[in-house]
């Protein structure tokens, strides 16, 4: 069967690591990247393969002057593709949608873009048929997808009755040159946060409110959440629950995992590529029941959870594979996430 052909318009810290998954996939190919200049990102895309395009013709001069020669612009590289995963900067990708819309060309969109971009916001345990041979999707945030990941299999299997969590979100990304104040914290004034009407854009009926602040830190968000729960569970079986849950992955403070810094080692000692952790990670001694109410915290690595939701909104989008299991441990086993 021939593959299907995928494009990456924003070659930057989610559109690399997306490149990169796709091309380990079996059953997709990465036709093309873009980027607006001829940076060390151009080079590296160049270096892993990927035949590389100028985001438009006002690019082009300054590759050549470079001595890159590109392959064309976005607008030769659309056409050639089945889907564009959009992974340009927050906002950015609306305006692209009518060039996507003319080609007919499918295409998903990032967390940074509204729910009404598409009017499907994805993740793939939770609502995979929602994207199925749909033309444009949305793949949740960062801090949403972390927040479905735990919460949806709880709601299925214990009720939720209402979540609070805090959000304590990284400032920048580690390669950020704008990066947030070094030495300050800063919450988010604007209550509730937009981060509980997001997960309903996957989850409706969930009464769900959330805060967050801003902390001067690179490494990933932590979320502190309080669930009140419709069944009666011990710690034993939301452990249970989530161990057998796909993309969800332990750690101990016992055995001196306290803190992200500790778990982004974890995922250096592993060898994963990038040093990304792309499971939620939950501190399985910081769970804790108490009544009806769930006490955890999980760490969310921001540059990386979203990317085998992507993988999975291609297959659901392009109809490649009816069963959301099959796709998620095709996905996993192809990317190195294992339990
Ligand atoms: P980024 O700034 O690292 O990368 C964006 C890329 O798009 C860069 O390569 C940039 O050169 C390119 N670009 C800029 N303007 C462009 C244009 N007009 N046309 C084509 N390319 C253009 O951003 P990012 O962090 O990868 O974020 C991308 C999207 O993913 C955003 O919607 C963001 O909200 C979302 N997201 C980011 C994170 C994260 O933590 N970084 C996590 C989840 C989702």
């Amino acid at each position: 069967m021939a593959k299907v052909r995928v494009g990456v318009n924003g070659y930057g810290t989610i559109g690399k690591r997306a490149a990169s998954a796709i091309q380990k996939m079996d059953d997709m190919e990465v036709v093309g990247v873009t980027k607006t200049k001829p940076s060390y990102e151009a080079r590296l895309a160049m270096k892993e393969g990927f035949p590389l395009f100028a985001a438009s013709a006002e690019h082009v001069a300054e590759f050549d002057k470079d001595g890159i020669k590109v392959a064309g612009t976005l607008a030769d590289m659309v056409p050639k593709c089945d889907v564009i995963v959009d992974t340009t900067p927050g906002g950015v990708g609306e305006e692209y949608k009518p060039m996507y819309e003319k080609a007919g060309v499918k295409a998903i969109f990032m967390g940074g873009e509204e729910h009404g971009v598409a009017g499907i916001s994805f993740n793939a345990l939770a609502n995979y048929h929602e994207a199925w041979g749909a033309d444009f999707v949305r793949v949740v945030s960062c801090n949403t997808t972390g927040l479905v990941r735990t919460l949806f299999p709880i709601d299925r299997v214990f009720g939720i009755d209402r979540v609070f969590a805090a959000l304590i979100r990284r400032g920048a990304d580690p390669a950020d040159k704008k990066g947030f104040t070094l030495n300050a914290i800063e919450p988010a004034l604007k209550l509730p946060t937009h981060h509980g009407p997001d997960v309903q854009t996957i989850m409706p009926w969930l009464p769900i409110r959330t805060m967050a602040v801003v902390t001067p830190t690179t490494m990933m968000h932590v979320h502190c959440i309080t669930c009140d729960l419709k069944k009666k569970a011990t710690d034993a079986e939301i452990l249970a629950l989530w161990e057998s849950t796909p993309r969800i992955r332990f750690v101990s403070g016992k055995h001196g995992i306290k803190s992200s810094a500790q778990i982004m080692e974890l995922a250096r000692d592993l060898g994963r590529p990038r040093g990304d952790f792309m499971e939620i990670v939950i501190w399985q001694d910081g769970v804790k029941m108490e009544g009806n109410t769930l006490y955890y915290y999980q760490a969310v690595h921001q540059e990386s959870d979203v990317i085998p939701e992507i993988v999975d909104c291609v297959r659901s989008m392009t109809k490649l594979e009816n069963d959301p299991m099959k796709s998620i441990q095709k996905t996993d086993k192809a990317l190195g996430i294992t339990k």
